[in-house]
């Protein structure tokens, strides 16, 4: 989980509700789906402005939003929107409440490696959160989690937990957020533990390119930092950032010193 940004809500959002204060988002996705003829419904447009705003990754875990195109990202209602259960504000229809989030591994087909059996025991993000109101104890990636420093350690072996260097007043959230939204599962950690390996290979080849010296190996290790760590020309950041983050440690940092547009 790394600090995002807070979009603008779309005005197509704003004036349905407006017309539709008590519906419920079921209601609003259904009545704005694309239409027909391909253009774009209101659903989606909201769905899209946040995942622009996340750059691209998952709320909670950081994986990637578009890499399962039959299964489009999830719209993640910060506090549950149950009407029944939470009266008196439409939480359902409240922008400030969104984020996009990615599929949590509930699905298994077609199987990228981002399930795993037990699902039950491996699901996470919205899908391990649940409709429970935890806002009080998990940290809101758009105002909780601070840019710097990091909070999360991250292993060679995909594992996450909350840095000894977390400031004092984070760390008891974020044991709860590492918890709750199970970050540690271990279809995460598989993933993680790949990404990693694929770090340590890109600095390989790119020391190789650059001639066998220490100074070849300074030079790979800074030219792979800002390529994993910046934004993409489409404004998406590559998917596990914070891993990259902390497998770079203070060549990150420093990089990060002078990039804070990845928070934005
Ligand atoms: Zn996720």
């Amino acid at each position: 989980m790394k600090r995002i940004g807070t979009p603008v809500e779309p005005p197509c959002l704003a004036a349905w509700r407006d017309e539709h204060p008590d519906a419920t988002w079921d209601e609003f996705r259904n009545e704005n789906r694309d239409a027909p003829n391909g253009q774009r419904g209101c659903a989606k447009e909201v769905l899209e402005t946040l995942i622009h705003a996340q750059r691209g990754l998952c709320a909670y875990c950081e994986l990637s939003l578009r890499e399962v195109p039959s299964h489009w990202p999830q719209v993640e209602h910060w506090h549950p929107k149950d009407p029944a259960q939470y009266p008196g504000h439409n939480w359902g229809l409240d922008f400030s409440n969104f984020m996009a989030a990615c599929e949590g591994g509930e699905k298994a087909a077609p199987d990228l490696g981002r399930s795993l059996p037990p699902i039950k025991k491996t699901k996470h993000c919205g899908s391990a959160k649940g409709n429970e109101d935890h806002t009080a104890v998990l940290l809101d990636p758009r105002r909780d989690v601070p840019q710097t420093p990091t909070i999360w350690r991250f292993d060679p072996n995909g594992g996450i937990a909350v840095s000894p260097d977390a400031p004092q007043a984070h760390k008891a959230r974020a044991e709860q957020t590492i918890t709750l939204l199970n970050l540690d599962s271990p279809v995460l950690r598989r993933l993680r533990k790949q990404h990693w390996i694929e770090l340590e290979n890109d600095v390989q080849s790119v020391w190789e390119e650059l001639g066998d010296s220490e100074e070849g190996y300074r030079s790979a290790v800074a030219k792979v930092t800002a390529e994993r760590l910046g934004l993409s020309p489409e404004g998406r950041l590559d998917q596990f950032w914070s891993t990259s983050r902390a497998f770079f440690e203070d060549i990150a940092e420093a990089w990060l010193a002078e990039h804070p547009e990845v928070f934005a």
